[in-house]
């Protein structure tokens, strides 16, 4: 897959960015370990160059993420009196970050779009997308050897863990040389890998083994196997005590049940609040079928968020990946 547009190039970016002297970074809703880290290392890099940062992420930060160096200077209400430029991280669309900042503040504000989505809109005043790289960690990587910060073991520790968890710990389809060289290059900070690695994958709380557990039950097959669904009801978020961070990585039991190709999970947030993940496992662009829905994300990762009923919303998506199925590899 070849780079989408570059409105700008990571020299140019660099120049910009550098002569700001005063920024606010914003990640996407549900936050994952590369939006978090992504966002931690630049702005500790920025402010080591002497700039004013404020960060922000308007959800409940996850338990597992919460080791990372600088989280807790995150702030989840957004302020009316943003300065002027704006930094958005691991954000395909603006208002994955919220949508009353979008209306009411971008249009008056310098926004820097850093991002690897393929669906990414280039809403920024400079945009830098690169979709091939596999987490926004490795392009702050590059973007910190430009701006020549040293890579401190703060920084190392944000930046691997954004590393790891999009490529499912170099795993994914997404995973390419660089990301391994980017991590060597993090590892030789002397950040402690067990540890992020045991933060990140192996501990888990009971409640959310028993959100395993349901969702286990609740799996099912449709159309010989090829696609496999996950439905989580408010219900059984209330019955496992679990909150809904806790599903990360649930819907790769679906994708993983061999001759599956399309695999989703289904979480009821509210009534009429339907998030859903999308998964692929050889060919299907899941990307397509998210934006179906007003969604996007990656060929092989996808998301979007339906206003419907949880069984009208799980009808709409299983038809929308029986269509795509359907349609086969060519389309
Ligand atoms: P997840 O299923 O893990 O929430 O997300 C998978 C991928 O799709 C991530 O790269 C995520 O940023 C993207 N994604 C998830 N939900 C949405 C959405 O509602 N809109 C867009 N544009 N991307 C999404
Ligand atoms: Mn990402």
């Amino acid at each position: 897959m070849g780079s989408k547009t570059r409105a700008n190039t990571l020299k140019q970016f660099a120049l910009n960015i550098r002569e700001v002297p005063e920024a606010a970074l914003f990640s996407h809703v549900s936050p994952d370990g590369d939006c978090l880290g992504s966002m931690l290392a630049l702005g500790i890099a920025l402010e080591s160059m002497g700039k004013k940062v404020s960060y922000y992420n308007t959800s409940p930060l996850p338990d597992n993420l919460k080791f990372l160096p600088g989280i807790e200077r995150i702030s989840r209400s957004i302020p009316e009196d943003l300065p002027a430029n704006l930094i958005f991280i691991d954000c395909a669309e603006a208002d994955r970050v919220d949508s009353h900042l979008v209306n009411n503040c971008l249009p008056t504000r310098t926004i820097f779009n850093i991002d690897h989505h393929i669906s990414n809109t280039l809403y920024g005043t400079y945009n830098y997308v690169d979709v091939t790289a596999a987490a926004t960690g490795e392009i702050i990587y590059s973007l910190l050897r430009e701006l020549k910060i040293s890579i401190t073991k703060e920084i190392a520790i944000n930046l691997y863990t954004a590393i790891i968890t999009d490529t499912g710990r170099f795993s994914y389809s997404n995973t390419t040389a660089k990301s391994f060289k980017i991590a060597a290059e993090l590892v030789k900070t002397g950040i402690d890998l067990v540890a992020i690695n045991n933060i990140l994958f192996e501990r888990k709380s009971l409640a959310q083994i028993r959100l395993l557990h349901k969702a286990l039950s609740n799996l099912v097959l449709l159309k010989d196997g090829s696609i496999a669904v996950i439905v989580l009801s408010k219900e059984d978020f209330a019955e496992t005590s679990a909150e809904e961070n806790l599903s990360e990585g649930l819907v790769n039991y679906a994708r993983n049940i061999e001759d599956v190709e399309a695999a989703v999970l289904l979480k009821e947030l509210d009534n009429d609040e339907i998030k859903v993940s999308l998964r692929s496992n050889s060919w299907l662009d899941v990307n397509k079928v998210a934006s179906k829905f007003g969604g996007g994300g990656h060929i092989r990762a996808a998301g979007c968020t339906i206003n419907l009923p949880l069984s009208e919303a799980t009808q709409s998506v299983v038809l929308a990946l029986e269509e795509a199925l359907k349609h086969g590899r060519n389309n």
